[in-house]
């Protein structure tokens, strides 16, 4: 029998196994694939960007008033770049964005992996788990014969193990193929836990709009807005781009954010392009009617022949709706620069989604990632419903909830 016993092989499960196996506990780790720290591999293009210097909890859906903004105030990105210093991987920083200094996702994960086997921390591969029981009644591990076991875990092939605590870490949903499916979820559903509806985040949207067709492959420096049901649910400034029937960018993956939900329920959803965000409406319309150069030439010298054709287009259509006179056509053009409205009509799938929004209800949940249902039970990383934003957030969640895990875990 082992002391904690870990599902799940990714940041979070690796960081809790290490802060437990630090403080002298034997820790099993079990994970699906062939080997732990997959997702890892493919994080910031390969160069893993593992954490962000402007860390706030307000990044996150949870908010500065929940409990876990503890966990991100005492384990904050510093002490995750001297973590790692520590441990002998450099660190640097491009804006807020941190990576290993050789923005190369296999020397952390190399790290990570060096530092488990140093530990003396077991890890069983190509399993995947499939059932877990606590054992209350001590029935199920009476073969264990120590009654120190707390629970049961049960893998596909039929063998199992017993452990005095468990730390779940099995991910969301989101990149199924690096084996994150979902599984976590009906783990913690057996234990007494529920899930919240699961989405697709940090991902394209998806739009039916054809003026967009002729944009496919222009990048733009834009402000973008999502409204849902005519609120404003979130505003990003960032590099628009553009692909034929899709909308993407890391300011439209933080859009999604607040979309992909509305928008799967069927609620009106748009994203609102600003072209020109440096300038306001009436500037735009003043510049407009001072220059000597016309409206057509100033737009394709702004923003190069094929967007300035989208933004003629939509002028041209503006215009007959409102039966404007050409007396209007500054008013107009400075309009539809600041608030190209595209229709969203849906999201990519899980299978390219970068994180799940959804899971493991967090009010069930103290702050030190403890279950308040079932004791002895430990959650850490995308399992639990917390999702932030694109920039480093996502794995700074997983290392600090998953070494707070295994921390108190590792408590008598
Ligand atoms: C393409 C891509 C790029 C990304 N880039 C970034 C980035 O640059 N910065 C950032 O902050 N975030 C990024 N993310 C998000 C980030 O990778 C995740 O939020 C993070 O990996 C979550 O860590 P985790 O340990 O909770 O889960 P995961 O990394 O998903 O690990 C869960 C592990 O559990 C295993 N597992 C699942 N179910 C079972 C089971 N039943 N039995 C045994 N094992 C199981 C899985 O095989 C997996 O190894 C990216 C995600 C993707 C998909």
């Amino acid at each position: 029998m082992t002391d904690i016993c870990i599902i799940g092989g990714g940041p979070a499960g690796i960081t809790a196994a290490l802060s437990a196996a630090s403080r002298g506990k034997k820790v099993t780790i079990i994970e699906r694939n062939e080997e732990p720290l997959k997702k890892l591999l493919l994080t910031g293009s390969g160069k893993c960007n593992y954490s962000n210097s402007d860390l706030k909890s307000d990044y996150y859906n949870f908010g500065q008033n929940h409990p876990f903004s503890k966990v991100i105030e005492e384990y904050d990105s510093e002490w995750l770049e001297n973590f790692f210093m520590e441990k002998g991987m450099l660190t640097y920083k491009k804006e807020c964005l941190k990576y290993p200094r050789n923005e190369r996702s296999d020397t952390l994960k190399n790290l990570l992996l060096d530092l488990i086997s140093k530990e003396g921390v077991k890890t069983i591969n190509n399993k995947k788990v499939v059932s877990v029981q606590k054992n209350d009644e001590s029935d199920n591990l009476k073969e264990y014969n120590d009654n120190r076991a707390g629970f049961v875990v049960k893998f596909e092939d039929g063998e199992e193990i017993g452990c005095e605590k468990l730390i779940i870490a099995t991910g969301g949903k989101a990149y199924p193929s690096l084996g994150s499916d979902g599984a976590g979820y009906r783990l913690a559903r057996e234990l007494g836990h529920s899930v919240s509806f699961t989405y697709p985040v940090l991902t394209r949207l998806l739009t039916d709009d054809k003026d967009i067709r002729d944009l496919s492959g222009i990048r733009f420096k834009a402000r973008v807005s999502a409204e849902a049901e005519g609120k404003i649910v979130c505003v990003e400034d960032g590099d628009l781009q553009f692909a034929e029937n899709a909308l993407s960018g890391i300011c439209i993956f933080n859009l999604s954010r607040f979309v992909s939900k509305p928008v799967e329920e069927n609620k009106e959803c748009f994203v609102i392009v600003d072209f020109l965000p440096e300038m306001s409406e009436g500037e735009i319309t003043e510049y407009l009617k001072k220059t000597t150069s016309d409206d057509a030439n100033f737009l394709v010298n702004t923003f190069g022949e094929k967007t300035a054709a989208f933004i003629e287009k939509r002028v041209g259509k503006k215009m007959n709706e409102a039966g404007a006179g050409s007396d209007k056509k500054e008013e107009i053009t400075a309009f539809v620069i600041k608030n190209a409205r595209i229709r969203i009509t849906g999201h990519d799938s899980f299978n390219f989604a970068q994180v799940t929004k959804g899971g493991v209800n967090i009010d069930e949940v103290d702050e030190n990632l403890s279950s308040k249902i079932c004791p002895g039970l430990f959650f850490a990383g995308e399992v639990l419903d917390v999702d932030g934003k694109c920039g480093g957030y996502n794995l700074h969640w997983a290392f600090a909830s998953g070494y707070k895990a295994g921390l108190i875990a590792a408590k008598d």
